[in-house]
């Protein structure tokens, strides 16, 4: 019952969600290679993460009879001048998930198409914890300024992000 347009936007957003799970996994690397273990493990969380609600929407098409269209998923920016770059790229990356995310809603409006209506909302609550998340990391952040001492505690505070 969903229309061509609307698989074609919801593989378009499960390719989306690839691209920040492939993003979250170069800011995981970059992490550690700085030696940030606790910065590290939460960015390989939110990238699992991040693959999980590509599967959320290739489960959801299979379920509705469409056909899952696997894009390429293009290298991700690997390399940042400091924490902060790092985690404004965070911030931005879902906060244009959100947009994207709102704009898949339209289109499954315009279509009529109730069903995709209420499997985004999920995803519409979830961008809204995302956020949140993400702007709290950078508070942080900017809090932690060049301080190495607070830089550490962050980082163990991170560390105890759950799977
Ligand atoms: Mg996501």
């Amino acid at each position: 019952m969903s229309s061509e347009k609307v698989f074609r936007a919801l593989n378009e957003q499960l390719n989306a969600e690839l691209r920040n799970a492939y993003l979250y996994l170069a800011m995981a690397s970059f992490f550690a290679e700085k030696g940030l273990s606790g910065f590290s493990h939460f960015f390989r969380v939110q990238a699992r993460e991040e693959l999980g609600h590509a599967m959320k929407i290739y489960d959801y098409i299979l379920d509705r009879g469409g056909r899952v269209v696997l894009s390429d998923v293009p290298a991700p920016k690997q390399s940042w001048d400091s924490i902060l770059s790092a985690v404004s790229d965070f911030v931005r990356s879902e906060e244009e998930n959100t947009r994207r995310i709102w704009r898949l809603v339209d289109v499954a409006r315009e279509e009529g198409d109730k069903a995709t209506e209420v499997f985004l909302n999920w995803f519409v609550e979830e961008q809204v914890e995302e956020e949140k998340l993400a702007q709290g990391l950078l508070a942080k952040v900017k809090l932690v300024g060049d301080n190495p001492v607070a830089l550490l505690a962050l980082d163990r505070e991170l560390a105890k992000r759950e799977e």
